[in-house]
């Protein structure tokens, strides 16, 4: 041990830094050092968020809207995001159970923060988003990975889940619309899987529905307090703004659940970052009380890119890509290239290997599968627009076709 690990908390130390972030680091030192980067590795909208909501954030700067909120949050934001979660979820909501933080993320560390003692499981479906195993390990708990390969859609079944299920089970982490595989429970899957929670009355659910709005194909979307009231009393269901309204960098989140959990989760809130920024939670309660049709619009938008890089992507040589139901990701197989060379000779042995020679000698960067728990994949954000879309995919092609056995 040196002298800087040495202090360090043993749960941080254990836990890796966010893979994807790491991606978009390298993405910027790439450009920094003026070479071309086409990034399909950032999980966000590539659109301006819509014109009503940045002027709500400038009008509350010119108001002097700019001091502390409630540590839960404004009282509007908070009875906006309850009469979100009753309108479009069926969730009857008091706005006293819910809470405000800074973006998605801080919901679900509060929770998992506030909830975890060392040891406490945490079944996590993979394919899963980087960051979960990362909080659960930080938090002291011990995440446990329930690999949900391309037979079941990428998606858990009551029997996995069962098997999964110990009495040191504390969480069970929902997914829908999929980061990074973009697939949707429909609502039996979610009444076959809430059958099985509602045996084990211990078990937490945070289901995180941050890509709620951007589905598919005309698919409904659902959420598992809304199709099994039984288990209400112990879901946290939590969204924020970030990806349906194209503003990711505003940081805002939010969730519901029982009170003793919200309570938990805003004492621990206010001992850290206190409310969320005030100029941000007017831009969000403008997001939520004003016009929805950004949310159609770019749905259209992303599903039509979806299809001309699913169809691209399957077209490649060694490549095999799912058609996704939702989000805005891709999750290519790459099985078949593994084992092959680059015209330079390098070995391809992983698909870490796979995505960074992608950035180096293609000049794209996608995040390896096994980031999120399957390999070998790679996840390919399409939140970019068409034309670099269509150069990306004419690189990875040309990447494939030029290796060899
Ligand atoms: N959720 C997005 C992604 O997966 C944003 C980056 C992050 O927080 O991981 O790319």
């Amino acid at each position: 041990m040196t002298a800087t690990t040495q202090g360090l908390n043993r749960f941080l130390a254990a836990a890796k830094p966010s893979a994807t972030y790491r991606v978009m680091d390298r993405v910027a030192a790439r450009r920094a050092e003026g070479k071309e980067i086409i990034s399909l590795s950032a999980g966000e909208p590539d659109f301006d968020t819509p014109s009503h909501i940045r002027e709500a954030g400038v009008t509350a700067i010119r108001c002097g809207q700019t001091r502390y909120t409630q540590v839960a949050g404004l009282r509007a934001l908070r009875e906006a995001v309850a009469d979100k979660f009753r309108r479009e979820n069926g969730l009857d909501v008091d706005w006293r159970h819910t809470l405000v933080c800074t973006g998605g993320k801080q919901v679900i560390f509060n929770a998992l923060a506030a909830t975890l003692n060392e040891g406490d499981e945490v079944v996590i479906p993979a394919p899963y988003w980087v960051s979960y195993p990362e909080m659960v390990q930080v938090c002291g708990g011990k995440p446990v990975i329930v690999e949900c390969g391309v037979r079941s859609g990428f998606k858990l079944t009551p029997s996995l889940l069962e098997n999964a299920i110990t009495p040191r089970t504390r969480w069970l982490i929902l997914n829908s619309p999929s980061n990074p595989t973009g697939a949707v429970y429909s609502r039996e899957e979610l009444l076959g899987l809430a059958e099985v929670l509602v045996a084990h009355p211990h078990v937490l659910v945070l289901s995180d529905d941050i890509y709620e709005h951007l589905i598919f194909d005309g698919l409904a979307f659902f959420t598992i307090a809304q199709v099994e009231p039984r288990l209400r009393k112990r879901v946290l269901t939590m969204n924020g703004v970030s990806k349906a309204y194209a503003m990711t960098g505003w940081r805002i989140g939010f969730g519901t659940g029982p009170a003793w959990l919200i309570d938990a989760m805003e004492k621990l809130q206010g001992q850290q970052t206190s409310g969320a920024s005030t100029i941000s939670q007017y831009a969000a309660l403008a997001a939520l009380t004003g016009p929805q049709d950004f949310i159609r619009e770019s749905r259209d938008i992303f599903q039509r890119r979806r299809d001309t890089l699913v169809e691209r992507l399957n077209r490649a040589p060694g490549l095999h890509c799912e058609v996704p139901a939702g989000a805005f990701y891709a999750f290519a197989s790459c099985e078949g290239l593994i084992g092959k060379k680059t015209p330079a000779g390098k070995l391809l042995l992983t698909d870490e290997d796979i995505v960074n020679e992608l950035l180096d000698n293609a000049g794209v960067a996608a995040v390896q599968g096994s980031a999120f728990g399957l390999g070998p994949y790679f996840r390919i954000a399409y939140a970019l627009d068409d034309a670099s879309l269509e150069r990306a995919c004419g690189a990875i092609a040309q990447f494939c076709e030029a290796l060899s056995n």
